[in-house]
């Protein structure tokens, strides 16, 4: 047996988790983002700010994964929002099985938007769905703006780009527009925001796209690759 072979068998079982997770979140008008970026571009933050802005308007609930500590799930929890802990003890990626579990701890029927923290890892958070109605990859301008071309499956696969950190632009070596070219040239579908966790700029813009969507309008523009 090679072990492309397994791979293959993973994922498929993965797949068919995932389908169900879809079909059970779908059957609760449950609203599904995974959020994936590198480890440190503020996927937390966007979510403490996000949750201050409308939390009070849509109902949230959050499944936190890391690899270690729920560190982020009790800064989540300040919120007032119900957050479901997911430690993969040393996994780089959540999978569908995991999430499975966590939305069974969950109150589905008093949640209208859901959102999935993955690891912080661009590689192989791309090639698993979780059941998601779409993935959301967070970039900050710390990181450059070469992403796009260098993870292009990540790019591809999400339906929203948001660049966090546009306060420190003056200090970074990130051409903004450049990083924006680089990740149309991946995806040309991706709807783009730019926004600031520390001043909150922008976020008031992203909150308005998001609440929009959760409504039920959302068509999925992403030809998704695994
Ligand atoms: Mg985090
Ligand atoms: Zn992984």
């Amino acid at each position: 047996m090679s072990v492309i072979t397994v791979e293959r068998k993973i994922l498929a079982k993965n797949d068919e988790i995932a389908e169900q997770n879809r079909e059970l979140l779908k059957q609760n008008d449950v609203f599904t983002i995974n959020l994936v970026s590198s480890p440190g571009s503020g996927k937390t933050s966007l979510l403490e700010k996000t949750i201050s802005l409308i939390g009070s308007k849509v109902n949230i609930s959050v499944i936190e994964g890391d690899v270690q500590t729920s560190l982020d799930a009790e800064r989540v929890a300040n919120y007032n929002v119900p957050v479901v802990s997911i430690v993969t003890n040393g996994a780089c990626h959540l999978e569908a099985k995991l999430v499975q579990d966590a939305i069974n701890n969950l109150d589905l029927a008093k949640t209208e938007l859901l959102f999935i923290e993955n690891v912080g890892n661009l590689v192989c958070p791309a090639g698993f769905d979780l059941g998601e109605e779409m993935k959301i990859v967070v970039v900050s301008t710390t990181e450059g703006d070469d992403k796009p071309l260098k993870y292009p499956k990540m790019f591809r696969n999400s339906d929203v780009m948001i660049i966090n950190k546009i306060d420190l632009i003056p200090y970074v070596n990130c051409d903004i527009s450049k990083l924006k070219d680089n990740a149309l040239l991946i995806n040309p579908g991706l709807k783009i925001f730019e926004v600031s966790c520390t001043s909150g700029e922008g976020i008031k813009e992203w909150c308005n796209w998001l609440i929009e969507n959760v409504k039920g309008k959302y068509i999925h523009q992403t030809q998704l690759v695994y």
